[in-house]
């Protein structure tokens, strides 16, 4: 697939305790590094600060070391990292290819007419036109505020430089996948709270790691198209992607600690080995 030089990396959000899907995706990492001949690096993903928190951060080492899994330092911890967040979206910003948005969720919910790939309300638009001194005048005032991806402007933008997609690994096989990024619409690129969010922070992250390969779950892959526009608005490389089945608990469904799926700390608490859990998820 690659040369000596590809750096992967997996990517967890400490809200939570590491469950069966996480050690598969940090598994299958780890193995695709090997494989290339590369190595697969650790980042924590805690931009939300109400949701992250330092001991989940401190239990996914603990349980990543217990199944076998140590990464090279430094790892990045985003939460340290806001003022380069903050001037990448100043660069958008600049650019014009994002505003200040003033909407409430409820707002949003009332007037929003479809639903964006992650079944939240489709930004319906609303202050994508306000005169951009008010705007302006309003956020000076301390107005809550997101900043959101002008689309109709940086689209086009966009699509002068060709056409937009990405290389997909997939088994041996390669594949050349064309990227939508329309059905995110007006996507949020920087929250009320901190001047980033998960696709501009992860779009960052992965070209100042020099990430090669993506190697992350089913449920991000309609994510890749924002994020390779994302990509070609910033002047980034973008890297090859492989979005990998999400393991599903018994019922088929995906594992998720508010359905109550076993962490990996208490199936270790009830006697399973860490030779167990690994050869469970196939990587005996
Ligand atoms: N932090 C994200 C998560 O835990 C993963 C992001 C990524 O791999 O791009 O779901």
């Amino acid at each position: 697939m690659s040369g000596p030089s590809a750096i992967l990396r997996f990517a967890p959000s400490p809200n939570g305790r590491l469950h069966l899907g996480h050690a598969y995706s940090a598994l299958l990492n780890t193995k695709i590094a090997a494989d290339l001949g590369g190595t697969c690096r650790l980042r924590i993903e805690d931009i939300d600060p109400a949701r992250s928190k330092p001991e989940f951060t401190e239990a996914i080492l603990t349980d990543l070391a217990w199944i076998g899994l140590t990464y090279p330092e430094p790892i990045r911890r985003q939460s340290a990292h806001m003022r380069e967040y903050r001037s990448v979206r100043d660069r958008l910003i600049g650019a014009g290819w994002a505003y200040a948005c003033f909407c409430s969720r409820g707002e949003i919910r009332a007037r929003a007419v479809a639903c964006d790939p992650d079944g939240a309300p489709l930004y319906p638009g609303t202050c994508r036109d306000l005169d951009p001194g008010e705007a302006a005048a309003r956020c000076a005032r301390g107005e809550p505020h997101t900043w959101r991806l002008a689309l109709s402007r940086a689209l086009p933008q966009a699509l002068k430089q060709g056409p937009l997609g990405y290389v997909a690994l997939d088994g041996e096989g390669k594949r050349w996948v064309p990227a939508d990024p329309a059905p995110w619409g007006d996507a949020v690129i920087a929250r009320r709270d901190v001047p980033t969010s998960y696709h501009l922070a992860v779009v960052h992250d992965d070209a100042l790691e020099s990430i090669t390969h993506v190697v992350r779950g089913a449920d991000l892959e309609a994510a890749t198209s924002l994020h390779v526009l994302l990509q070609r608005l910033l002047g980034l490389p973008t890297p090859r992607y492989h979005h990998h089945p999400l393991i599903q608990d018994e019922e088929g469904r995906k594992l998720a600690k508010s359905r109550g799926s076993p962490s990996l700390a208490s199936l270790r608490d009830a006697g399973l080995s860490a030779g167990a859990i690994r050869a469970r998820l196939g990587f005996a």
